[in-house]
Parts: C-alpha cells; structure tokens; sequence
C-alpha cells in the first residue's frame, strides 16, 4: 500500500531530509534507517512543512512501501531551525 503524496506548502515541492535529532536511526544509511522484522523502515522529514514520510522495503532504494504523517512539535521545532532561504 503507498499513500499519495500530501502537498507542501503552496509553491513548493517537498525537501527531504534525515536529521538524526528528529527521524533517530540505526545508521544503516544515514536516513534514519530502523530494521522493523527484516525490512529497512527509512524516516524523512521535510524542511519546508514539517511532514513525516516513511518508506520501507527489502532493500535501501527499493521502498515498495510510503505513508506520509503531519507534522509535530518536534519536526516544527527542527523546522524553524533550518528556514530555506527562499
Ligand atoms: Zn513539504
């Protein structure tokens, strides 16, 4: 099952990112990895709304799985440390 993709702030495309104080991560591969019963659960979290998207799969880059979560206190803490210059 995928989940479309929810929109961004108007005019703007999602900018995923992985910081390890918000997504956490085993560091598989720097993109907040966790092995959940043997697939690798990435976490990204985008810079310019604050939303979750999580992706899984057998295989790093080969995520047959997406959901997407609004944002937190935690992703809009980090959010408003890291404004885009645009
Ligand atoms: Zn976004």
């Amino acid at each position: 099952m995928t989940t479309p993709e929810p929109p961004c702030k108007q005019g703007h495309n999602h900018a995923w990112y992985a910081p390890k104080s918000v997504v956490g991560g085993d560091g598989i591969g720097g993109n907040g990895e966790h092995v959940v019963e043997g697939r690798i659960v990435s976490l990204r979290v985008c810079i310019r709304c604050g939303r979750y998207m999580e992706s899984s799969g057998m295989w790093p880059g080969h995520e047959d799985y997406v959901d997407y979560r609004e944002p937190d206190d935690k992703s809009l803490a980090w959010l408003r440390l890291n404004e885009p210059r645009q």
